[in-house]
């Protein structure tokens, strides 16, 4: 798939039509989208956040416009944005972007903004559209984006393989001796070696870290005997992100730790297998807690089930109790149970789709605990490297 292709099949042209009826469906008179998700997505066009304004116009009624920086019009005509036939409207350093936009816009009463846009631009959007009530964006566009379109799971599945590619090296970097920052740094590089445009976070959560849920990466030194939480994500050219963590054992893991990780793996298998049209978001992260609160461990799964995922790692559908919107075909989101009693922890975590029957899973590594040789001979059981160091970069399953 080439990049040409893929930006148009990712972003149809029919997306704006589409924006604008959620837009009157949502009581909105206009969408006004700068540069972020949002505007990606309705017209494929990954524009750079800067000070002067970039800003897509979607009225409900009425021709959609995009008003640019004149130096940035190259860029928004070599988009998806510009095969369309939009109308792409530059503006002058000398000029008023905001008179512009409000000189087209006069006669709008509600208009939903970009749920991100910076708060310079709310207000120069407030002061020149004084009647404007604001609302925001998502609550038209929530629903559209949720569901994701065969290109769209199609882009989140190559951004899972990406992932899961990383993964597969990371037993080779957990070395005794090494900090959790060098690794994550080759994370990093590998996260862009393996085709994602940006590496967003890797975090390398060893020994008591690993009972944080949202650790990144410290100057700990790995020991043997480490439990550690591996979460790691980017995002592709596409525009999708990808999101998946392991957790890994460095030489044999505390005795309680190996007792929880399989109730944690059972319950993460629970949640992907509740997965199917109809079925609720919290059902789901009921299935997930359900095992993992018998087993005695409920109190340390401190976080919700997962969150959506598609041109941003954290969106729509968040699968958490409480909410009781029905999945549908297309939902992406991720599947991550928890168990953090400290002083360590482990999380699995996939991205998966409903399907029109069941569940996708769009990361496929092994879910088992991968124990890595306590080798490196700087921990207390250095002695254990195997002869030679040599050791397959899978290491070893249990
Ligand atoms: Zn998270
Ligand atoms: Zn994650
Ligand atoms: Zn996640």
């Amino acid at each position: 798939m080439t990049a040409e292709d893929g930006g148009f099949q990712l972003y149809p042209a029919d997306r704006l039509g589409k924006a604008a009826a959620a837009a009157a469906a949502a009581g909105l008179d206009a969408l006004l989208l700068t540069p972020g998700s949002d505007l990606r997505y309705v017209i494929g066009y990954d524009a750079h956040q800067l000070e002067r304004l970039t800003c897509l116009a979607v009225p409900a009624k009425g021709d959609p416009f995009l008003l640019v920086p004149r130096l940035e019009l190259p860029a928004a005509q070599a988009s998806p944005a510009g095969r369309i036939g939009l109308d792409i409207m530059p503006w002058d350093e000398t000029e008023d972007p905001y008179l512009l936009l409000a000189g087209r816009l006069a006669n709008a009463s509600v208009v939903g903004l970009a749920d991100r846009m910076w708060a310079l631009m709310v207000l120069r959007l407030r002061a020149a559209l004084p009647a404007a009530r604001q609302e925001l964006a998502s609550e038209a566009l929530r629903e559209l984006r949720a569901v994701k379109s065969a290109a769209e799971v199609a882009a989140l599945r190559e951004a899972g393989q990406a992932i899961d590619r990383v993964h597969a090296q990371v037993p080779g970097w957990l070395r005794p001796g090494r900090t959790e920052h060098e690794v994550a740094m080759d994370i990093r590089d590998a996260i862009v070696a393996e085709g994602h445009a940006t590496a967003d976070f890797a975090i390398v959560a060893s020994g008591p870290n690993a009972a944080s849920p949202h650790h990144t990466a410290s100057d700990r030194v790995l020991r043997a005997g480490d439990a550690v939480v591996v979460d790691i994500g980017g995002q592709m050219p596409s525009g999708y992100c990808s999101d998946c963590t392991r957790t890994y054992a460095i030489g044999e893991p505390p005795a309680e730790f190996a007792e929880y990780y399989r109730v944690l793996q059972g319950a993460q298998a629970a949640a992907c297998a509740a997965v199917r049209p109809g079925v609720s978001a919290e059902a789901v992260d009921a299935a997930a807690r359900e095992p993992i609160t018998s087993a005695g461990y409920g109190q340390f799964f401190v976080h919700r089930t997962g969150h959506g995922i598609g041109l941003e790692t954290h969106e729509d559908p968040y699968i958490v109790s409480g909410n009781l919107e029905p999945l549908a075909p297309g939902h992406a989101f991720s599947i991550e149970p928890g168990i953090y009693p400290g002083p360590h922890g482990a999380r699995i975590e996939d991205i998966v789709v409903c399907t029109a029957d069941g569940c996708e899973r769009l990361n496929t590594i092994s879910r088992d605990l991968v124990v890595v040789p306590a080798r490196g001979g700087r921990g207390p059981s250095g002695s254990e490297a195997s002869p030679g160091g040599a050791v397959s970069p899978q290491g070893r399953t249990a």
